[in-house]
């Protein structure tokens, strides 16, 4: 646990599986170099890089994954999750796979586990109640300005951690022309809307004449300001981002892509390159993460995922606190793990590098950011804030502040002021001096004696 005046500000961070150590980021050589020899050799063939190809020949069973990795030895009640909850993974993105087991994020992330089964009753297949906000067939309509068109049911890699299992583990369906109509009519008749997210499933695994007409549909609303499309594929599919694909979608600016990285092991050439394709389109990207045990919820992984997502010009937007779906109670992390790797990254990352750490609330109650408490105290004078490493400030209000400014303390202060100094602006700042800022500042060696706090 972090206190506030913790001399030392490295926070601990418990040990991890070695699988959650720091993981080096995969490389195009990972490919040839894959666990499965069938797969390193497919890699080496031209249609390796066809998307389509890479769709049509996804692993969708047991005996094709035996097939591709034989030293697997599936879980006996494997072939029942399977049955529950479907498998697609497509070649490339198995081809990730270095261990064979739950040690191995890629494994983890697409792999059947037998957990899948083991549910509480408070899970619910539609944990945010997207159905019940849904005027019309395909479109969700909960927050005031903004609705999400459900273009596809299809990914190319079933994410054991999907919150639209319901979706996702149905047939693979396209959004129809006529509901299509049905939503750009709706869309029409609410101009308060103006921000449209195209999600799925993965809409990027459509044949591009297809998303462009929803994008061309959702376009021609002329209330519609923004458009943005939620998607896997640059991580799971990166060869998908062809030219043809960037030349069509630049004609509907403007135009942003929300991806989803979870692990530094997913940031590969391929998908640096199709993150570069899209961004040099003059695409935004923004990336949501979901928070997985045993797969990212180490302060120390986080940190490498968010630096590597901005060298590559992806902007950390969200980190998700897993939702309540059947099917990923095994992944779920209590929300402190959030909190306590929201604390680590503050002070060691630009803000730019930095998501939003959010839950989404169970009942369709929208996304509910989670912070660390940043604010100490406060009276009407002052507001006690601390920062990343528990130097405790003084804030003074505006001096038009309505409340009545307090009368000067009778008695002197005494020795040790703390917080309530604060308050009351008779000290500006509460400061841990064993800070590696404050010995920078200090010029004191790492090991020199330093009083916990100085308070001034
Ligand atoms: S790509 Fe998105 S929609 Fe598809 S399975 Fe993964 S999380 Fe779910």
């Amino acid at each position: 646990m972090h206190t506030l005046l913790q001399a030392d500000n490295e926070l601990e961070v418990p040990d991890r599986p070695p699988s959650l150590a720091l993981t080096v980021e995969r490389t195009a050589s990972a490919l040839q170099d894959a666990l499965s020899p069938a797969l390193a050799s497919l890699s080496a063939t031209p249609q390796w890089a066809d998307w389509r190809w890479q769709m049509r020949n996804r692993i969708r069973s047991l005996s094709q994954l035996k097939s591709f990795f034989p030293q697997l030895e599936p879980a006996t009640d494997l072939f029942d999750a399977l049955q529950t909850f479907q498998m697609a993974i497509s070649p490339y993105y198995a081809a990730l796979i270095q261990r064979l087991d739950t040690t191995d994020p890629i494994f983890s992330m697409s792999v059947p586990r037998a957990q899948e089964l083991q549910n509480p009753a408070f899970l619910n297949a539609d944990p945010l109640e997207e159905d019940h906000d849904m005027p019309v067939p395909g479109l969700v309509h909960r927050y005031h300005d903004r609705a999400l068109l459900v273009a596809t049911s299809a990914c190319a890699m079933y994410c054991r951690h999907c919150t639209r299992k319901r979706l996702t583990c149905a047939k693979e369906t396209t959004i129809s022309t006529s509901r299509l109509t049905q939503v750009t009519d709706y869309l029409r008749a609410h101009p308060e809307i103006r921000d449209v997210i195209i999600s799925g499933g993965d809409p990027l695994t459509l044949p591009t004449p297809t998303l462009e007409a929803i994008l061309a549909a959702v376009r021609s609303v002329p209330s519609v300001d923004i458009i943005r499309i939620g998607t896997r594929v640059p991580v799971t599919l990166p060869m998908r981002i062809t030219d043809e694909l960037v030349a069509m979608l630049r004609q509907f600016h403007p135009l942003w892509i929300n991806t989803h990285f979870n692990h530094p092991c997913e940031l590969t050439t391929e998908a640096s390159a199709a993150c570069a394709r899209l961004v040099d389109a003059g695409l935004p990207l923004g990336n949501q993460t979901v928070l997985l045990k045993g797969i990212n919820d180490d302060p120390r992984v986080m940190e490498t995922l968010c630096r590597g997502l901005v060298k590559r010009r992806v902007r950390p937007y969200y980190l998700f606190q897993c939702d309540l779906v059947p099917g990923v109670e095994h992944f779920r992390t209590p929300i402190t793990r959030g909190i306590e790797i929201m604390e680590y990254l503050r002070g060691r990352l630009s803000g730019l590098a930095i998501p939003t750490f959010v839950v989404d609330a169970p009942g369709g109650g929208g996304k509910i950011p989670i912070l660390p408490n940043y604010i100490v105290s406060m009276s009407p004078t002052h507001t006690v804030l601390r920062n990343f490493e528990g130097m405790l400030i003084s804030y003074p209000e505006p001096s038009q502040n309505t409340a009545a400014p307090r009368p000067a303390p009778a008695h002197p202060a005494p020795a040790v002021k703390g917080v309530w100094a604060l308050t009351n602006g008779s000290s500006t700042k509460l400061v841990p001096s064993d800070t590696a800022r404050i010995r920078r500042r200090t010029r004191k060696p790492v090991g020199a004696p330093v009083a916990d706090v100085a308070l001034t």
